[in-house]
């Protein structure tokens, strides 16, 4: 057993006082002065799926790229140089990720202040693996290879005010890093369960799995292999709870098995887990066999077990927004609430739509360039409240059209939103070719006759 910190600290004491005064020990070494004050900034390269290459040597050819290029660091893609064939054979897409919090607060950032920190990955094309083994229709659990096809893009596409999703990925990085680096947990306590709750259709199943994709590519060298389980618990639980029990057991020995190889990093994903609670409450009032009551302690009880294992993420989302009556809600360390887009938030998932169409043809773009710039909320504000620029409106016309529809869509869930330009451009009597301008108009409609029928 170790000794008492406090018993063996008082004898510490205890004996300096007792010994003869003697001369002072040398100072210590002064620690070594961090001289590197540059931001860490990620940059992320996507291999071409026929790619063969060593990921550390992408990762050097790209390093050594960046060091010739005085760039400046703005979330966006940065071209494959074309002369260089190692990059261009082999890289699809090269990104800088995630300086938007920081270009917010301060202003640009210059190569020279910045650490470019570069992950390298290729997206698994394998797609979901099934488990159909409860009734047939519905599967229990679906399984993923990360970072997946299928995923790519979903982290840049949610968007999300106050830094919901840099705390979310800093607490995740964190977790892992206490982890990797052993820290007692007696000592200092965390654990690796994250819980999104809020109302239907705002993201928080999709900001699971981009989060899950995001860590897989963020710690892919210390995790060659990275897996999401898919657990959907409404679905687990609406069956004939004498197969939940084998359902629970089954995929909790799976999970297991995936856990015990080490460089292997788990995301199990537990979407609506009121049910759990549900399910307790219908069997506590009588309503349901008693052995759900089992069924649900089972999988808290896997749940804790599998809180010990240092490669595993717990993901769970609520679409309850009031006090979740739950056992294990308690045990999430990060509980983040999810809301309803902002005014903001509305006018760059609009603007987005806007720009997909333009880039795809459904929208005609009047914009000498191959896709329609449309300045994002921080800039239009700002545009528009100079007085020369009021005079000069019409450059700021579609802006300010956007800015109304956007306004027109406060209430709607970033889902509704995401399907509005769809219903918009169904609605259109005359679909092809349509300019933004009259896409905008409709849209104003389209959005007023959804809220109404809410
Ligand atoms: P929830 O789990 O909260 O019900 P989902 O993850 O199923 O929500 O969201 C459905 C879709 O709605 C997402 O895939 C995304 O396209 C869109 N969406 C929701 N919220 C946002 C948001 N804040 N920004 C961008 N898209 C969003």
């Amino acid at each position: 057993n170790p000794p008492d910190p406090d018993i063996s600290d008082q004898n510490a004491v205890a004996s300096a006082s007792a010994s003869a005064p003697s001369p002072p020990p040398p100072p210590p070494p002064l620690p070594p002065v961090l001289a590197d004050d540059r931001v860490s900034v990620s940059v992320e390269a996507c291999l071409k799926p026929s790619s063969t290459a060593r990921i550390d040597d992408v990762r050097s050819a790209i390093e050594r790229m960046l060091e010739k290029r005085s760039l400046s660091y703005i979330d966006g893609p940065i071209p494959v140089p074309l002369d260089d064939p190692f990059l261009t054979e082999n890289v699809e897409r090269i990104r800088i990720c995630d300086t938007d919090e920081w270009v917010q607060n301060h202003e640009i950032l210059l190569f020279w202040q910045v650490k470019p920190v570069v992950h390298v990955f290729q997206l698994s094309e394998e797609g979901p693996c099934e488990d159909l083994s409860g009734d047939g229709q519905l599967p229990s659990f679906n399984e993923w290879m990360l970072p997946a096809k299928e995923f790519d893009g979903m982290w840049e596409s949610l968007i999300y005010e106050s830094g919901l999703k840099q705390r979310l990925l800093r607490y995740a990085a964190s977790a892992l890093l206490f982890t990797e680096k052993g820290i007692d947990p007696f000592l200092v306590s965390w654990n690796r369960i994250i819980l999104l709750h809020g109302p239907p259709g705002t993201g928080k199943t999709s900001l699971c799995k981009a989060l899950a994709q995001k860590l897989s590519i963020r710690f892919n060298s210390r995790y060659t292999q990275s897996q999401l389980v898919e657990v959907n618990a409404h679905s687990l639980f609406s069956k004939w709870f004498s197969e939940s029990g084998k359902l629970v057991a089954k995929l909790f020995q799976k999970i297991q098995e995936m856990v015990e190889e080490e460089n292997n990093l788990v995301f199990v994903l537990i979407d609506e887990v009121e049910s759990l609670a549900a399910a307790r409450k219908a069997a506590l009032s009588g309503s349901e066999p008693s052995d759900s009551i089992r069924v649900v302690n089972a999988l808290l009880t896997q749940m804790d077990k599998l809180k010990s294992s240092p490669n595993v993420i717990i993901l769970t989302t609520s679409n309850i927004t009031t006090a979740i009556d739950i056992a294990f809600v308690d045990r999430a360390d990060i509980k983040a609430y999810v809301g309803p887009p902002t005014l903001q938030a509305r006018y760059e998932i609009l603007r987005s739509c806007l720009q997909e169409l333009v880039k795809k043809g459904i929208l005609s773009n009047f914009q000498d360039c191959d896709h329609l710039v449309i300045p994002n909320f921080a800039s239009m504000k700002e545009k528009l409240s100079m007085p020369e620029m009021q005079e000069a409106q019409t450059k700021f016309h579609l802006c300010k059209q956007l800015l109304e529809a956007a306004e027109a869509c406060e209430g709607m869930s970033g889902r509704s939103l995401r399907k509005l330009p769809f219903l918009t451009h169904a609605a259109l009597s005359n679909p092809y070719n349509c300019d933004p301008s009259k896409f905008l108009c409709k849209m104003v409609d389209t959005a007023r006759g959804e809220l109404s029928e809410l």
